[in-house]
C-alpha cells in the first residue's frame, strides 16, 4: 500500500516530482489515451509499468491517470467510483490512524 505521508498529495497542491519522473507520466498518459499500440508502444508501456514497480510516486500517479483517463472516455461508473472511494478512506483510516489528517 502506498504511504500518504510521504507523499503528502494531500497537503500541498504540487508534488514534487523530478524531470524524469515527469516525462515519464507524461509518456504513460499518451500511451494510455491511444487506442491501439504499436510494438514499439507496447515495449514502452512495459518499461514504465516496470519503473513503476520500484517507484511508489510513478505507481500513485498511473493509478491516477488511469482514473482520469477512465472518466474522459467514460468508461467508469460514478457510483462505484464513489463506492471505492469510500472504501478506500475506510482502509486507509483503520490502517495508518495519521492518514486521518491528510484526508479530511
Ligand atoms: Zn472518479
Amino acid at each position: 500500500m502506498i504511504d500518504l505521508s510521504k507523499i503528502k498529495l494531500m497537503n500541498s497542491q504540487k508534488l514534487p516530482l523530478t524531470r524524469k519522473q515527469k516525462q515519464i507520466i507524461q509518456e504513460y498518459c499518451y500511451l494510455a489515451a491511444l487506442k491501439t499500440l504499436s510494438e514499439e508502444q507496447s515495449e514502452q508501456m512495459s518499461k514504465i509499468l516496470e519503473i513503476a514497480i520500484g517507484d511508489e510516486v510513478i505507481d500513485f500517479l498511473i493509478g491516477e491517470a488511469d482514473h482520469f483517463i477512465g472518466h474522459k472516455f467514460n468508461i467508469i461508473d460514478e457510483t462505484v467510483c464513489k463506492n471505492h472511494q469510500a472504501n478506500l478512506k475506510e482502509r486507509i483510516v483503520l490502517e495508518k490512524p495519521e492518514a486521518d489528517k491528510i484526508t479530511s
